[in-house]
């Protein structure tokens, strides 16, 4: 390894010279002398001696008079010799560019505008905005303007700021800004330095102000219209901006604001967070000042920790750019003075600082788990509403406008802001202040850093430029872990309370789902700003994850070591070179690498293809290989090589193992003529243990060569090669070695080569060993001889950081770190790294590592020499030896043990006191260590065991508290995982798994399984969820359904690190759709009735987020935990939280309420009763009249029910709490707390039924596809008549919902603490408001249906009585209003209270019904005219099958209905009705049994008057069996096979005393032990792979 030298004096030992003289207080000596502003450089230290300069002289500028040369020495170094100029013609050329000149005799521009800034800034209050050398665009002193402000008049101000959160938490906002006396905001009552805080303190309480006025109990369910009207005067002249804001805050912040030179009065984003911050320690400096765990918010609003956690967030990510400015200045500087060298050391100093800026996002985590950093999506929401701009002219807050965002644009030389997000950044780009604008012009205008590099070639910048790049925009830089993390937030979001997202993700978005769409938009401006430097990019940016695209460097095998003292080499540390690519690297980071093909297995190909002498014949490539030799090209820096050839092809393609694509492919090229490749492909797992080489081999010998030669032909251009072969993906590799080198010239890797036996199809009875495609060309098996070979060919590779992995800022901290295996690379880097900067007063470095044998215990002679020096502790466990090694802590030594094998769990238990102590806060009184876990899923299961009973064992005396003690070290991000493993060929024949077995597995209750849906595959996550790195939450608002879509959006379909881990909790495949043979009917049906269940998963999963926290409890709690300690959001500072507690469930309630769960009971549900009740009458026949369930009016009536009212009528009086300025709230207390915790228990009973009746209309496809029946028609029938009745039972569980509902109330005196005066407070407001007098009130439902069905409650309808209804709603409906166009609109539109507040999600569904239906019924117009005409026959139900099948014979199969000339739509007549209800008597007597036996549903019944639920749901295949019975089933030699859930459902529909419960029907919890559910249960194994049953059609011709 290279010495390190310092960057600035080329000094060697490692050690930055200027790093050791004591007690130097410099304020830039967290930046060195100019020249000298590496990174590292934040020592005090002797720069004098370091550097050579005389005493008495101030050293930065000593630097830089001496690195400063004549305007000569710059721009006249190249010279032409005479010969050259004797050849010119324009000799004038030579002469600089008047630009040059003076730029290079002014000085860098962005330089000049730093030095102004910083000379003028401080005397002026900063008023042209911050910017400095050390501090960037933060403020030098983040106490200085707030306390200026304090000791001046504005302090009222900044004293109300400290009140609020009291004052929102008891409703008093209003009252309080009221009574503040008018303080002018001039200059001779505020001085220019208490500016900032002024404009911050009053935008603060002018948003605040007008949220109040907007959400003050009124925009939920009211039925009080009394609205506050304060007693001052108001500052309605003052603009747009300020109308109906107190002059006592409107004033001053106009007159402030135009004092800093904003036009309108507005509050920015930095305003809120970057300005709206102290900290906690000014000293603690490294490596910047202004992180989350050493800021506090000086004024939050609403002062819980969401606000909180957000707004510090953002702080972080603009304090990480600290030194950014200063680093971007001096690169242009070292570009206008063509200095290659400081240009690199600056292009790295930036290019760390950019890898550093995506850790602020740690700081917003969706993990309940996760502290002061947790932030519940759907508290956002809140938020969102309150940092809506005061007015449509008001630009925008927004995270576009972060000064780090647009210089950096600015240095990369963006110029296209096409996007929407690019145009509003550009936008809000002209509404910084003057220096930070003044600074982004001058790097954008003037000397172009990224086109010097290029003209430069030096590879080194280039590399380095490349680096940047990726770390600000890149998929897994700033802008791409930015955009995962706003992906999982909106998700969350949109799916509970918010209205609106960022972005232009409205009625634009064709998905519903604005989380995606805003994803695409960035991407689209993370491709704007790629373009220039990757050129056009025809896949997205998630597309690039874990493909060759991420492998941007060029790299050569140096060298393969010994690392133990096993023979086979099983483990290996392999060197690459990092020559000249300007690749750099921290402890924890990765690399991946595209392995190449063995030789051996390159041949196997070449001989069974023939392809020997053609090995350097050029390919025709397909489109991904061109991509490919693109890529090449550009990461060679020369142009694209249009061409590879047969080598480039075997030996950088998908050789192994054999993937089912690959084995169709050869299966189809040899026209299915190949026993061998049969025999593969009847294999029950996949991919195969074995590569393509192993499988030609074998097919040669059985395939007739005629079809070989033409299947693989070497006469053309061979395309089917690129064809057949894909291009292979990178593998990923823990760093193994920390460098200090500025660019490293080496890397080393530990490589464990993955082995396994190759299948018995090629190896017989042999057992032949293979190795990898990557460990095995990293790692050869020594025998092979593969690494004796030159390496000459480059492989290519790239670098990434995974967020969650990285060492403690602190270095005094202990780590200990816990490895399985070949889970010791990292730790060989971070071990390094903490041993190479400190010197023993660093904290403790001890290693718990677990391996197989003394034979395997890898680095031990370096690990022994650091054992030696007192410097780690190394402790061991053998699994397979019993010659143990003891850590003797008094001698450093290990030490010769016997002692029985044992795991690594073993160990950590026998050092449980130390670990425990680690475990431990500092709080707690434990060592606060830092832990790190690497290995495999087991590993990590196996130190997670030992570590919880090294806590239990040493410091807690229940597994309850231990549980909490590991969990606090996760929320300090104590706890770090890198968890892998390699992947597992998967079986493929075992029961498939339906769809509503995936719904019923949401994991949302305590102690049930959380399951999801991947590309056709089920994964058990549960025990995954709490490693996610997201966040649970993430992971959770996906449970139960297929979540493919982000899957892909989130690349981690192509993520090796999520794949391999998936194959460890894979339970089965997803049973496919069934094949509707010709029917599209029923085709449309099922994605119809599909995505409708996952609607009713979605929403349970959702609501059950926002109903944990309205119970006080994070998320692993229940009910029981209600009001529990610091999670309970009901209380604050010992009063009701008005603020946030009871205005959160007043939301929550409202929404749903306002709504009338309008995501299950809207237009979703009127689209299938629409769509059923058409196939139903156009699958009965001519003449038939149908009479349908009252499946709408049932609804209709359940929402203005009584009962509904009443409802409504409670959670207004929790409203009127929130808007009451007299605080009765407090003479209701409890009664609120109880009535929040009945609701929401109830909100979700009443979704976990309705989904438990989707789920069962789900299974009601596949079983009616299991019937043998005489035409698709009769399967409409049965099926749509089932689902009917299906959606009427869900429709009757929303009615028993109110009815259940209205037995509590809000007022409970008897609850209360003080009865009498809880009594005597509702008389007084009944008095005041009149109610007292006039008893009833108009409830304002928000979501009052459109129509109101005739008090038939029981009866049917007809089809007419339904389209009439549908028809109504859809005119009834409000048009969607035209999306915004600014960032400002979308912003103000989020906060405005729409009349229907349902979730984005829900609406953008809803929406999407509505147009659906629409366009159903016009399109099918003719039709419905001609099924409300027919006459009425009165016919049975077996006539109706003869007339459908007839029909079906006159027509070929099914005749479409003919277009109605006449008629109207209201054309039946009424005497009709008999036969019809005749007709469904018939049906429901006998088929459908529920409705005669279970005469629903009434008000009736029970003594507590609440009605008789729903029967328990219905068994779809008993029903339908029912109903089948009719239809003259042919027999299929024995029963139609019921799955056992059906049949145990079956089972208990008989059972008696079932048909009054509501609860659902048991979830199967583990996904084995209730047999109804488990998955092996389907009866859709017939539906796994079978030969050619998935293949695409291919026409093959008879062989022989
Ligand atoms: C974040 C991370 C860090 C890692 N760090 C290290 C490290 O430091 N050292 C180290 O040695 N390894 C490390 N690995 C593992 C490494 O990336 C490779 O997975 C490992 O080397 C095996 O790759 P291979 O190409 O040799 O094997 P492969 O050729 O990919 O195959 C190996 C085995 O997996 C099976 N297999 C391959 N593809 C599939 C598939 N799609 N589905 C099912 N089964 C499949 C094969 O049949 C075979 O049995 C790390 C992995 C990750 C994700």
């Amino acid at each position: 390894m290279s010495r390190p030298s310092c960057p600035v004096s080329a000094a060697t030992g490692g050690q930055c010279p200027a790093g050791s003289v004591a007690g130097r207080s410099r304020a830039s000596s967290r930046v060195g002398p100019r020249g000298c502003t590496f990174s590292g450089y934040c020592q005090p230290g002797d720069i004098h001696a370091a550097f050579d300069i005389p005493r008495g002289v101030d050293a930065e500028e000593w630097l830089r008079m001496r690195e400063r040369k004549t305007i000569n020495d710059l721009l006249y170094q190249d010279v032409p010799s005479v010969k050259e100029i004797g050849r010119m013609k324009n000799i004038d050329l030579l002469n600089a560019d008047d630009h040059d000149l003076l730029a290079v005799a002014l000085g860098a521009p962005a330089r000049q505008v730093m030095i102004r800034a910083e000379e003028i800034g401080p005397a002026t209050g900063w008023k042209d905005g911050y910017l400095s050398v050390e501090h960037g665009f933060c403020p030098p002193d983040y106490n200085e303007s707030p306390g200026a402000l304090a000791n001046s008049p504005g302090r009222i101000w900044s004293d109300l700021c400290e009140r609020m959160p009291g004052c929102v938490a008891r409703g008093r906002v209003r009252e309080s800004v009221a009574a503040l006396p008018i303080v002018p905001g001039t200059a001779d009552t505020v001085p220019d330095r208490a500016l900032w805080a002024a404009v911050v303190a009053l935008g603060m309480l002018c948003s605040i102000y007008r949220y109040e006025d907007k959400n003050d109990g009124h925009e939920g369910v009211a039925v009080s219209s009394t609205k506050y009207t304060p007693d001052c005067e108001m500052g309605d002249d003052l603009g747009e901006e300020l109308i109906g804001i107190p002059r006592s805050i409107a004033l001053p912040y106009w007159q402030v604001s135009r004092r800093l030179g904003r036009a309108i009065p507005h509050l920015t984003f930095f305003d809120q967070s970057s300005f709206n911050m102290k900290l906690k320690d000014p000293t603690s400096t490294f490596p910047y000042v202004g992180r989350f765990d050493n800021m506090e918010m000086r004024w939050p609003v609403f002062g819980e920790r969401t606000e909180m956690a957000f707004q510090k967030g953002c702080a972080d990510t603009s304090a990480s750019f600290q030194h950014g400015p200063d680093a971007i200045a001096s690169c242009q500087e070292h570009v206008m003075n063509r200095n290659i060298e400081g240009l690199l050391r600056e292009m790295v100093r930036l290019k760390e600082i950019l890898e550093r800026m995506p850790n602020a996002f740690h700081s917003i985590n969706t993990n309940p788990n996760s502290g002061e950093n947790y932030v519940p999506g759907h508290q956002w929401v809140r938020w969102g509403k309150f940092s809506a701009p005061l007015s449509k002219r008001c630009p925008a807050s927004s995270g576009l406008q972060f000064p780090p965002f647009l210089v950096m644009d600015a240095f990369l030389g963006r110029r296209k802001y096409e996007s929407f997000l690019g145009a509003e950044g550009l936008h809000l780009r002209a509404w910084l202040p003057s220096n930070l604008r003044a600074f982004i012009a001058a790097i954008d205008y003037h000397y172009s850093i990224p086109e010097f590099v290029r003209a430069s070639g030096d590879p080194r910048l280039m590399g380095v430029l490349d680096g940047i790049v990726e770390a600000y925009t890149g998929e897994r830089g700033f802008m791409g872990t930015h955009r995962y993390k706003v992906f999982g937030i909106l998700e969350i979001a949109s799916k509970t309370g918010r209205t609106e997202t960022n972005g232009l993700s409205g009625d634009a978005d064709p998905n519903g789902k604005p989380w995606e769409e805003t994803h695409k938009q960035f991407s689209e401006a993370m491709k704007e700003r790629l373009e220039p430097f990757r050129g056009n990019i025809t896949v997205e940016p998630h597309e690039m994850r874990g493909t060759f695209e991420e492998c941007r460097y060029r790299s050569r095998v140096l060298s393969r070591a010994y690392v133990d003292t096993d023979s086979n080499r099983s483990i290996a540390m392999v060197t690459l070179d990092l020559q000249n690519t300007g690749v750099t690297f921290q402890p924890g980071d990765r690399l991946a690498i595209m392995p190449l093909n063995s030789w051996a297995e390159c041949a196997k190909v070449a001989a069974a293809l023939g392809l020997g002498d053609f090995l350097d014949y050029r390919v025709s490539l397909n489109a991904k290989w061109q991509r490919f030799a693109q890529h090449l090209g550009a990461v060679s820096h020369s142009s694209a090589p249009a061409h590879l050839t047969v080598k480039d092809i075997l030996r950088r393609g998908h050789l192994a193992p054999i993937t089912k694509e690959l084995a169709l492919k050869i299966h189809d090229l040899l026209r299915a003529s190949s026993s061998t490749v049969v025999k593969v492909l009847a294999t029950e797992e996949w991919p195969i243990r074995g590569s393509l080489g192993d499988l030609l081999q074998s097919a040669v010998a059985d395939t007739n060569p005629h079809i070989w030669d033409r299947a693989f032909d070497l006469a053309g251009d061979m395309e089917w090669l690129a064809d057949l072969i894909p291009v292979e993906i990178p593998r990923t590799y823990s760093i193994s070695t920390h460098s200090q080198e500025l660019l490293p010239s080496t890397v080393d890797l530990t490589i464990s080569r993955a082995e396994y036996d190759l299948c018995a199809t090629f190896a017989g009875e042999e057992k032949v060993r293979c190795a990898g495609v990557g460990s095995g060309f990293l790692n050869p098996f020594v025998s092979s001889g593969e690494d004796m070979m030159e390496d000459e060919e480059d492989i290519l590779i790239g670098v990434s950081r995974p967020l969650n992995f990285q060492l403690p800022i602190d270095r005094a901290a202990p780590c200990a770190y816990f490895a399985g295996g070949s889970g010791i690379a990292p730790f060989r880097s971070f071990w390094q790294a903490r041993l190479a900067s400190h010197n023993n007063a660093a904290g403790r470095d001890l290693l718990y590592l677990g391996v197989q044998s003394r034979e395997k215990f890898c680095y031990e002679e370096e690990l022994r020499d650091y054992v030696d020096a007192g410097l780690m502790e190394v402790h061991l466990a053998f699994s397979r030896d019993s010659r143990g090694l003891v850590y003797d802590r008094r001698t450093h030594d290990l030490v010769e043990k016997e002692m029985p094998p044992r795991y690594i769990d073993n160990l950590i238990v026998e050092q449980g006191a130390v670990i425990s102590e680690l475990v431990m806060s500092k709080k707690q009184g434990g060592l606060g260590g830092y832990l790190y876990v690497c290995g495999s899923v087991a590993v990590f299961d196996s130190v997670m065991n030992g570590i919880r009973k090294a806590v239990y064992n040493h410091c807690s005396a229940t597994m309850e508290t231990t549980d909490m003690i590991v969990n606090r070290a996760f929320a300090e991000r104590r706890f770090m995982l890198d968890v892998f493993m390699t992947p597992k060929p998967l079986p493929c024949n075992l029961p498939t798994i339906p769809l509503s077995q995936l719904a019923r597995h949401t994991g949302h209750r305590p102690d049930t399984r959380m399951w999801i849906g991947v590309h056709g595959s089920v994964y058990d996550v549960t025990d995954f969820t709490p490693m996610h790195p997201g966040g649970t939450f993430i992971i959770k608002s996906n449970a139960g359904v297929d979540c493919s879509k982000s899957f892909d959006n989130l690349a981690h379909t192509n993520n090796p690190e999520v794949s391999s881990l998936l194959t460890k909790y894979f339970v089965g495949q997803l049973t496919p759709k069934p094949d509707f043979h010709n029917s599209p009917e029923l085709g449309d049906l099922y994605e119809l009735w599909s995505a409708y269940l996952r609607t009713t998963v979605e929403t349970l999963v959702a609501h059950q987020f926002e109903m944990y926290e309205i119970m006080g409890a994070s998320d692993d709690g229940t009910s029981d935990k209600y009001l529990r300690g610091s999670e309970n959001i009901w209380s604050r500072e010992h009063l009701v939280n008005i603020g946030l507690g009871v205005r959160m469930f007043y939301d929550y309630q409202s929404r749903l309420l306002q709504g009338g769960f309008s995501a299950l009971f809207g237009p979703k549900l009127q689209e299938l009763v629409l769509k059923l009740s058409f196939a139903l009458a156009d699958a009965s026949a001519s003449g038939t009249e149908m009479r349908l369930p009252d499946i709408l009016g049932i609804i209709a009536r359940a929402k203005t029910s009584p009962d509904a009212v009443v409802t409504s009528q409670q959670v207004s009086l929790v409203g009127q709490f929130v808007c009451d300025t007299s605080s009765n709230v407090r003479f209701a207390e409890r009664g609120i707390f109880r009535y929040a915790t009945k609701s929401v228990e109830m909100d979700i009973e009443l979704l976990e039924d309705i989904r438990e009746e989707a789920c069962h209309g789900m299974d009601a496809f596949d079983s009616v596809m299991a019937m043998d029946v005489r035409s698709d028609s009769q399967r409409i029938t049965v099926l749509a008549a089932f689902l009917m009745q299906t959606l009427e039972r869900m429709a009757k569980r929303l009615e028993v919902f109110y009815t259940k509902l209205a037995q509590y109330k809000v007022y409970e005196p008897s609850l209360e603490r003080n009865p009498a005066r809880s009594r005597w407070q509702l008389v007084r407001r009944r008095v005041r408001d009149g109610s007292f007098f006039i008893l009833t009130q108009q409830a304002v439902l928000g979501a009052a249906p459109a129509y109101v069905a005739a008090h038939n409650r029981g009866s049917s309808v007809d089809f007419d009585g339904v389209m009439n209804r549908i028809q109504a709603t859809i005119r009834g409906a409000p048009r969607p209003s035209p999306t915004p166009t600014r960032l400002n609109a979308v912003h103000l539109a989020r906060a405005a209270t729409p009349p229907t507040d349902t979730s984005a999600m829900a609406t953008h569904e809803n929406n999407k019904s509505m147009r659906a239906m629409s366009a159903f019924i016009d399109k099918n117009m003719g039709s419905i005219r001609r099924l409300s005409r027919m006459p009425s026959v009165p016919l049975t139900f077996e006539e109706i099958c003869e007339a459908v099948e007839q029909q079906d014979m006159l027509h070929g199969r099914r005749p479409p209905s003919p277009p109605s000339s006449h008629g109207s739509v209201n054309g039946t007549g009424s005497s009709r009705a008999t036969s019809l209800e005749r007709l469904m008597a018939a049906q429901n007597g006998r088929v459908l049994n529920t409705r005669t036996s279970s005469p629903m549903p009434g008000r009736m019944a029970s003594r507590q008057g609440i009605r008789s639920p729903p029967t328990p749901p219905l068994d779809h295949a008993a029903a339908l069996g029912s109903m089948m019975g009719k239809l003259n089933v042919r027999s299929r030699g024995g029963p139609v096979p019921a799955s056992p859930a059906i049949s145990a459902a079956s089972e208990r529909m008989v059972r008696p005393g079932r048909s009054m419960s509501m609860r659902p029907l048991p979830v199967n919890v583990s996904g084995s032990s209730s047999p109804a559910h488990g998955a092996k249960l389907s009866t859709s194994s017939l539906r796994t792979f079978k030969l050619g049953s998935e293949r695409p059609a291919v026409k093959v011709a008879p062989t022989f």
